[in-house]
């Protein structure tokens, strides 16, 4: 049985290049960022991000926006730098302010827009979450991995099913995790001994 892993995977691994942005996948060249809408009909926020997205996952923790039905969020990350609410800011909200990671979600439709980490001892500190599903852009990178794969159990999946899953990631050509990839791991760990760690990621 196939699951709702995910829109942008539904069928098949639509987000590896398709034929909006083959070209600059074949070229290698990164778009740099692009603007996320939110999902109101009328007065959407606008975020405009001016900087390529990097380690594009599927994430299954339950803090991530997840389109209606999916079992994983999609998620990567930009500079916070370059990232910027050029319309409709007013109509933002931050969801929690107690955890590391705050998203900031449309009030009225309750899309997020951003996750920002405030705390600058935290190791993602000076990267902002985004969703690039949110865009009509080209270009933005294909998703990676997927993440914290058991986690979607905390959010009600029967843990029976997880290995049919992670066999269902597997086969779109994706690796699984049940926390971050090994590449991220390593980047956090970079951040804990202080490495420049801008250059780690971009
Ligand atoms: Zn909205
Ligand atoms: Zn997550």
């Amino acid at each position: 049985m196939n699951r709702s892993i995910h829109p942008a995977v539904g069928a098949g691994i639509e987000s590896r290049p398709s034929t909006r942005n083959i070209w600059s996948y074949i070229n290698n060249q990164p778009k740099p960022g692009g603007k996320l809408t939110c999902k109101c009909a009328s007065n959407p926020v606008v975020v405009t991000v001016t900087a390529p997205a990097a380690h594009n996952h599927l994430c299954g923790c339950t803090k991530c926006w997840k389109p209606d039905g999916a079992l994983f969020s999609q998620v990567a990350v930009v500079p916070r730098d370059r990232l910027s609410v050029t319309q409709n800011q007013g109509k933002l909200k931050i969801l929690d302010e107690t955890v590391s990671i705050q998203r900031h979600c449309c009030s009225e439709c309750g899309t997020h827009m951003f996750g920002r980490v405030e705390d600058s001892n935290h190791h993602f500190f000076g990267l902002d979450f985004i969703h690039i599903e949110l865009s009509k852009d080209d270009g933005w990178p294909p998703i990676q991995f997927a993440g914290f794969v058991s986690s979607i159990v905390e959010s009600g999946t029967d843990p029976s099913e997880l290995d049919d899953i992670r066999n269902q990631i597997r086969g779109l050509g994706l690796e699984t995790y049940d926390e971050f990839s090994p590449e991220l791991n390593a980047y956090i760990a970079s951040r804990a001994s202080d490495l420049s760690f801008k250059n780690q990621v971009f």
